[in-house]
């Protein structure tokens, strides 16, 4: 493969060109570019083509952002410190900074923000463009493999040379989708700075496994609205999530399980006992259930339920619950059959891990990092954006309202901190 040529030295350098990246890229132009000094910015990345993450978010629409975020729509890190992040660079403002891009949006009814062109090809054309029109060189494939402090500033070694820099900002993302270059190596580059990093790190927005023989397989392909809940090992409901949920050919998919996922991960890293449970008619409790059941007698549970529910998954429940479809229903069997349809324990035995988890709970943690620069507490002249981050979004474009963010606050500072003759030796 050819090997794009580097420069010896930047003033700041961008490591990792994805959407956290090129928004950092862009700012520090732009802070330098106002300030009249000569700042040379470089972002390297290790893709051949730049952009991956980007072109296949949203399905390929890439859902840019939600019309209302608020830090309870993360994980991760400290709630008000994600906020203070957040609170730098608002949805306004990313409507207006692509707006002013040439990108206008639309709102689904579910609160995503799209481009109107349902096409993911127009952000990533936006973000490239703006960065460049900054000023920043987006150097690649030009892949990171360490970091090193050197004088007052950072050797930066790539598979295409090396580079120094006083102010390095490390977008390296996380974990998740590794094929697009966000492999961890980011976390390992953080770790080797001096920096902790979480424990555990592990797939967020991830669809969870069944037991091969589990009868909510053979539904793959149902779509219907579901009520996950997660439960600690005394039965505390400690998390929920309802949505649209997906029966897949290796278990459950769909937003309600992914929002859920990483909370199951995370917690039974401390407690194997945690549960998760799934209602089928969320928004009814086991007593409304059962009343419902009751209120026809002698229909029979299939005739009562396909109302609200597919056909085939009703028979499925009856007999995961040992009840009669059809005639009276004994106070025993509606009992079990009330618990499979308000309450039923997924038997989780697992998840499908970072090739197909669209984000990672875990990594650099905030308390690490000054929120107003989100530059190092430990290794000054070093900053962060993006998912390397301890923190992770729920499913509807809080993962890129995430990195527009910090992205904005890193590369703003790093511009602002950058004097015109930053030597190092
Ligand atoms: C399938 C999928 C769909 C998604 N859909 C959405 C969505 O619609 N809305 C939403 O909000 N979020 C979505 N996400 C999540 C979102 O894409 C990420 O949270 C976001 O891209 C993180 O931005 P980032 O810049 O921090 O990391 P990334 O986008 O992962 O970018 C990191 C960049 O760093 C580069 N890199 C990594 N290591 C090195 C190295 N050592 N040297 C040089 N370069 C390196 C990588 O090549 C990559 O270009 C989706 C994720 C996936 C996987």
């Amino acid at each position: 493969m050819e090997m794009p040529s580097l420069p010896e030295r930047a003033d700041i350098l961008i490591v990792g060109a994805g959407a956290a990246g090129l928004f950092a890229a862009t700012w520090a132009g732009r802070a330098a570019q106002a300030s009249g000094r000569p700042v040379s910015i470089v972002a390297v990345d290790g893709a051949k083509k730049l952009g991956a993450k980007i072109l296949v978010a949203g399905g390929g629409r890439c859902n840019v952002t939600h019309w209302r975020v608020t830090e309870a729509d993360y994980a991760g890190s400290t709630p008000p410190a994600i906020r203070k992040v957040l609170g730098r660079f608002t949805v306004d403002d990313t409507v207006k900074f692509f707006a002013e891009c040439g990108v206008e949006f639309k709102r689904e009814d579910t609160g995503k923000l799209f481009p109107i062109t349902d096409s993911a090809r127009t952000v990533l054309d936006a973000l490239v463009t703006a960065a460049s029109a900054a000023g920043a060189r987006l150097i690649h494939p030009a892949r990171a493999t360490a970091i090193d402090a050197c004088g007052d500033g950072f050797l930066v070694a790539t598979e295409a040379g090396a580079i120094r820099a006083p102010r390095v900002i490390l977008c390296t993302g996380g974990k998740s989708l590794p094929k697009s270059g966000s492999d961890g190596t980011g976390f390992a580059i953080a770790a080797s700075l001096g920096h902790s990093l979480t424990a555990p790190i592990v797939p967020a927005l991830v669809p969870l496994v069944l037991p091969g023989d589990h009868w909510i397989r053979g539904l793959s392909g149902l779509t219907l609205p579901a009520e996950i809940v997660l439960l600690s090992a005394g039965g505390k409901r400690l998390r929920s999530f309802a949505g649209s949920t997906l029966c897949t050919h290796t278990g459950l998919s769909g937003p309600s399980v992914l929002d859920i996922s990483r909370h199951w991960l995370v917690e039974r890293t401390r407690d194997l006992a945690v549960r998760l449970t799934i209602n089928w008619l969320p928004g009814l409790s086991a007593d409304d259930v059962e009343r419902l059941l009751l209120a026809a007698p002698g229909r029979g549970a299939l005739a009562v339920l396909r109302e609200r529910l597919p056909e085939r998954l009703v028979r499925l429940l009856c007999q995961a619950a040992d009840a009669p479809p059809a005639g009276d229903l004994p106070r025993e069997a509606r009992r079990r059959l009330v618990q499979c349809l308000a309450a039923l324990p997924l038997d989780v035995v697992g998840d499908r891990g970072f090739t197909v988890a669209e984000a990672t709970a875990g990594g650099v943690p905030l308390a690490e990092v000054r929120l107003d620069t989100m530059e190092s507490r430990i290794r000054p002249g070093l900053f962060f954006a993006g998912e390397v981050l301890d923190v992770d979004g729920r499913i509807g474009g809080f993962n890129f309202q995430w990195a527009w963010a910090s992205g904005f606050v890193a590369g703003s500072a790093a511009a602002g901190a950058t004097g015109g003759d930053c030597q190092i030796s």
